[in-house]
């Protein structure tokens, strides 16, 4: 996020940089050109004033101007290339924030892939019922022998956990 605040302050600059003004020529009266050494070039020539009031010859007044067209153009190239640099670095953060973007859908998809599954199981188990074999029930034909009482007291037990494994909403086999 702070790079793309930086991004963004950087294309504000960019867009507050002055427009490149092309330099124009200056409109010279060579009709009172005068014969004279020229003050840039020291050469004998026809020359008018310049700005400040010295003598430039026809030469040195051309290469002003393509001195100054020269200056122009290498703002303007500046210029470019500092609006390039800020448009890919826009590029690259958009692409980033897409990647970004991408990977959490990605893992909202998967998260809710999980959650799905989970509660998928949680009904599974809900639905499914304890089903339980117990042993089965003892006999003992003969009242009078300790067995006997042994398989009373074995079969009451069974019928408890029986009793117990209903009420949790078990089921017990074979006791239908
Ligand atoms: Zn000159």
């Amino acid at each position: 996020m702070r790079g793309l605040l930086a991004k963004g302050q950087a294309m504000n600059k960019g867009t507050e940089t002055k427009t490149i003004a092309m330099p124009t020529r200056l409109v010279r009266d060579w009709g009172d050109a005068v014969m004279r050494h020229c003050d840039y070039c020291s050469r004998y020539a026809s020359t008018v004033s310049d700005e400040e009031g010295g003598a430039i010859c026809a030469e040195c007044c051309d290469a002003k101007h393509t001195g100054d067209l020269k200056c122009a153009l290498e703002d303007s190239l500046q210029r470019n290339a500092q609006l390039i640099a800020a448009l890919e670095q826009a590029q690259t953060e958009r692409d980033d924030l897409k990647a970004l973007n991408q990977h959490l859908d990605l893992s909202i998809r998967q998260a809710e892939g999980v959650n799905a599954s989970i509660r998928r199981r949680i009904a599974e188990l809900e639905a499914s019922q304890l089903s339980v074999k117990l042993p089965d029930y003892r006999n003992s034909p003969d009242m009078h022998t300790k067995q006997y009482y042994e398989a009373i007291g074995f079969n009451q037990g069974l019928d408890a956990c029986i009793e117990a494994i209903r009420v949790a909403g078990g089921k017990v086999e074979g006791s239908e």
